[in-house]
């Protein structure tokens, strides 16, 4: 590699960093993404311009790669305008998906291109020659941590759409689980040091294909409800299988660039499992939502539920001084967030100071509330995380708990015995009065029942989350 093309490939590097620190903003999350697609433009331009730096390019098919870049281009495009808010996360694992089947086919393509037809015993067969040892271990990393990834988000898409949402489990399917990668991993191992002849190609091809069944073995398990922990932990995935592409293919942009989201993958996921305060091991094999978990905790409510109206929580808004806004699942399934603008705006006319209390897992991924709060151009400065707005909650005239559920859910202080006891919560009971918009007395993502429902200082605004929001706007704009 010539050193202005390795100064590129670091300022290339550099791009990544900086698009991965912009992204972790709301305010600057847009230019983030266009930072990191810039890097990734400049790293496929000096691809294509090492000459024969590897296989595909060897015979100069850029027309191949051309055609490859527009059809990606226009699906990636079309799936990016159309895609609807709530359905983002199904497009997340659709992509992570796509990237570890890509990161899958790149290693294997390398591991097989020394294969030539042989005769044996008269019938003609692939058989490896001249194996690169020093490479064989990323590219069998990176064909099965990427198969791997490709069908897991696949079932994950699947289960996000509604498809067989439930865990999927039978008695010892952890063990089953545990067999089958031993003997992916014994494969792997075997190939590492036999990686010539047609029984190679066989092991190879047995190895790939209980990969991608691992995919699907481990993630049927686990409650629709826990895909977006998965996909982030998939997305790690795929980001290692990237990297070990970089070191088979001698390309130091996807070396970094995998690495980058190989780490972040993994932090977000740890980051998500720390705020349900619920081990990465209990989100995998724990079948959090099949049963056990929503019919524990109903015990333990104390007081009764107490409905109001419209119109009389418009009263109680307007003459408020100070408003907490708590968003929740439910505001983006109702796409609410343009009616909360309205009234927040509303509010703020009269001189009532109005924030929002953001928890880091409401939703359903991460960062839920953020874009659909961006997209209805809710000041970001209005936007306070649980942490930080916790300590006044008190100071709170009313607080709108919109869609939300678990994430306002005092069990999780006050019941030793609830499957959320310990989970971080927006602590909208300790205000002075706390309005919840909620279409039924339905329980949320854990099935359990909310105490904060039953609270002296709580009142009950049942009906779709727009649809009230909307019904206040009009009240608060008549008072
Ligand atoms: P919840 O799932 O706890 O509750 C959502 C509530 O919204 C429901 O109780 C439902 O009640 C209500 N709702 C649904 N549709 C509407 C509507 N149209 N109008 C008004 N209300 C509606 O949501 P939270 O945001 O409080 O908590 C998120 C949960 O998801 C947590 O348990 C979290 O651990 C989990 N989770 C989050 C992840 C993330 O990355 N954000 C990842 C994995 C899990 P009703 O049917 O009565 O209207």
């Amino acid at each position: 590699m010539s050193s202005t093309i390795a100064l590129i490939l670091i300022g290339v590097a550099v791009l990544f960093i900086l698009g991965i620190k912009f992204l972790s903003s709301p305010k600057t999350a847009r230019q983030g993404n266009l930072v990191a697609a810039a890097g990734m433009t400049i790293g496929l331009i000096i691809l294509c311009n090492r000459e024969g730096a590897n296989i595909w390019l060897h015979g100069h098919n850029y027309l191949l790669i051309a055609i490859g870049i527009l059809v990606g281009l226009v699906i990636g495009a079309f799936g990016a305008y159309s895609v609807k808010m709530t359905a983002m996360p199904q497009m997340v694992a659709l992509f992570n998906g796509l990237g570890g089947g890509a990161a899958a086919l790149v290693a294997s393509l390398e591991f097989l291109k020394g294969a030539q037809p042989t005769q044996i015993a008269g019938i003609e067969v692939p058989v490896l020659h001249d194996p690169s040892a020093a490479i064989t271990i990323p590219m069998l990393f990176a064909t099965l941590i990427g198969s791997l990834s490709f069908s897991g988000s696949t079932i994950a898409y699947l289960k996000l759409e509604g498809k067989f949402e439930k865990p999927h489990t039978f008695p010892g399917q952890n063990i089953l689980n545990g067999l089958i990668g031993l003997v992916i991993l014994g494969l792997c191992g075997w190939l590492t040091f036999n990686a010539t002849g047609h029984n190679a190609v066989i092991a190879f091809l047995v190895m790939f294909s209980l990969a991608l069944f691992f995919g699907i073995a481990m993630v049927m398990p686990i409650g629709g409800a826990d895909m977006p922990v998965v996909i982030s932990l998939l997305n790690s995935f795929t980001g290692l299988a990237v990297a070990a592409d970089g070191f088979a293919i001698n390309n130091t942009a996807m070396i970094v660039a995998g690495t980058l989201v190989g780490s972040s993958g993994t932090l977000l996921t740890l980051l998500m499992c720390k705020a349900m305060n619920r081990p990465v091991t209990n989100v995998l094999f724990g079948a959090f939502g099949s049963g056990s978990a929503a019919q524990a905790a109903v015990a333990g409510v104390v007081g009764t539920v107490k409905p109001i109206q419209a119109d009389e929580v418009a009263l109680l808004l307007a003459y408020a001084q100070r408003v907490v806004v708590v968003p929740g699942y439910g505001m983006a399934v109702a796409q609410a967030q343009h009616s909360v603008r309205e009234l927040t705006e509303e509010l703020g006319k009269r001189g009532v100071e109005v924030q929002f209390a953001i928890h880091p897992v409401a939703g359903r991924m991460p960062g839920h509330m953020n874009v659909l709060l961006a997209e209805a151009n809710v000041p970001y400065d209005q936007l306070i995380e649980m942490e930080q707005i916790n300590p006044s909650m008190d100071r709170v005239d009313v607080c709108l708990v919109i869609g939300a559920n678990d994430v306002v859910n005092p069990a999780a202080r006050e019941e030793k015995t609830s499957p959320i006891y310990g989970m971080p919560i927006i602590e909208a009971d300790r205000c002075k009065m706390t309005i919840v918009m909620k279409r039924s007395m339905a329980a949320g993502f854990a099935g359990i029942e909310n105490h904060l429902f039953y609270k002296d200082n709580t009142r009950m605004l049942f009906g779709d989350a727009k649809a009230s929001l909307n019904a206040l706007v009009a009240a608060v704009k008549a008072s």
